[in-house]
């Protein structure tokens, strides 16, 4: 698929049903009070929040209530304190651009005004919410009554034109970088494109060597098999699929075969379940008429980041009407619990998590925004796993490996 084809095709899936709209107004699952208390007990984040994204957009406050059937958005304090979800992974996001100096420069200075987005929100929020910036950060800041907040990034496009750029990034706080997005780059093959390099290119392997050396986590989410296969190889540290399926369950190029789960958890990787329809179904029947409609729908509105509220609450109520017209289906609970336990029988509870993919085109019906994620946790006691289980697939998984990725730097400085 070309990438327009992918972003309409994510934009179709991303919107919720008719149904879940009418459905949605509390956010507070019901769910019993005993998963509730399991739930509570785990230090819970997602992995892969796009919401930063978001953060320029007028009139839109990371602390505000919003709804998902409204707005569309599916990440704010509101529903983190609906949802038990105690911080995240917020994403500096890229979309591939132009390999050329013009191109890079460009991608670099956009990823820095996105992290500096981020900490504006920070310092407006910050009764509320606070930067984590080791592992020992998340259980300190919850211990405070706040969410806490890791920075990722999301294509390491912005570092092309200069990869020293990664220890200005560390600096600003992020803490793990996905190496490609939907395009080969300067640095690795797509799942989604033609293989260029084979898997990493001599500047990839430089930049996951400078990864290794800061304590940056590598996210090969996105990457190719190829690219997963050498990351698990080659890392000195664990290694995080931050929003990533299962083949088995549904054959996709961004969902991961068996035999590399196997060789990530073996390395102490943990794969993060995305929630994701357009990995989980087969895509719609072609429908010109539906595509050029929903083409033009975006099209009359233009940049979703560049709308104010008001606008966007419009769009949606257009899109949802349109695809009331054109009924698509989209992913639900299930599918993703299908993903989810697959993984944890594949590869056991110390190497399994959880990411929405939240504000970046994910969410599934009865997984739709961050409020949802203590229903996964009944559904994972009723499957049989255990109270310290949950808490490892929540957080303490991820959590794990960024204290590994630490003491491997502790270990290594001067050396
Ligand atoms: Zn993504």
């Amino acid at each position: 698929m070309t990438k327009a084809h992918l972003f309409l095709a994510a934009a179709l899936m991303a919107a919720p049903t008719l149904a879940t709209a009418q459905a949605a107004k509390s956010t507070v699952p019901k769910i019993s009070p005993a998963a509730r208390a399991v739930h509570d007990a785990a230090i819970v984040l997602d992995t892969h929040f796009d919401t930063p994204a978001l953060f320029s957009r007028p009139g839109w406050d990371f602390a505000d209530r919003h709804a998902v059937t409204k707005d569309g958005s599916q990440v704010d304090l509101p529903r983190m304190v609906d949802g038990g979800v105690d911080g995240g992974f917020f994403a500096i996001y890229t979309a591939q651009g132009p390999r050329t100096k013009a191109g890079d420069d460009a991608a670099r200075a956009a990823a820095l005004v996105r992290a500096v987005e981020i900490h504006e929100m920070l310092v407006k929020h910050a009764d509320k919410i606070e930067i984590a910036l080791t592992a020992d950060d998340a259980a300190r800041i919850v211990a405070k009554g706040k969410r806490f907040a890791y920075l990722s990034m999301e294509n390491a496009y912005p570092l092309a034109g200069d990869p020293g750029m990664l220890d200005a990034f560390y600096a600003l706080g992020v803490r793990m970088v996905g190496f490609a997005h939907f395009k080969d780059n300067d640095f690795a093959d797509s799942a989604t494109d033609k293989p260029e390099w084979g898997g990493l290119s001599p500047k990839g392997k430089a930049l996951l060597d400078e990864m290794n050396r800061l304590g940056v986590i590598p996210d090969p989410s996105h990457s190719s098999d190829a690219v997963l296969a050498q990351v698990i190889e080659q890392s000195k540290t664990p290694v995080v699929l931050s929003h990533s399926g299962v083949r088995a369950v549904f054959d996709h190029p961004r969902n991961v075969p068996d035999d590399l789960l196997k060789k990530l958890a073996e390395k102490g990787g943990v794969i993060q379940i995305n929630a994701f329809s357009s990995y989980m179904l087969p895509p719609p029947p072609p429908n010109a008429e539906r595509d050029k409609a929903m083409a033009a729908l975006m099209a009359k509105f233009g940049a979703r980041n560049k709308m104010t509220e008001d606008q966007v609450v419009q769009l949606m109520a257009e899109r949802r009407a349109l695809l009331a017209q054109y009924p698509m289906p989209r992913a639900n609970l299930e599918d993703l619990m299908a993903h989810l336990l697959y993984a944890l029988k594949l590869v056991g509870p110390d190497h399994v998590g959880l990411s929405g993919d939240f504000d970046g085109g994910g969410g599934v019906d009865g997984y739709d925004s961050v409020a949802d994620l203590p229903i996964v946790t009944e559904r994972l006691l009723k499957a049989g796993y255990s109270k310290d289980d949950i808490a490892k697939i929540w957080g303490g998984n991820v959590l794990r490996v960024l204290r590994e990725t630490e003491a491997y730097v502790a270990s290594h400085k001067g050396g």
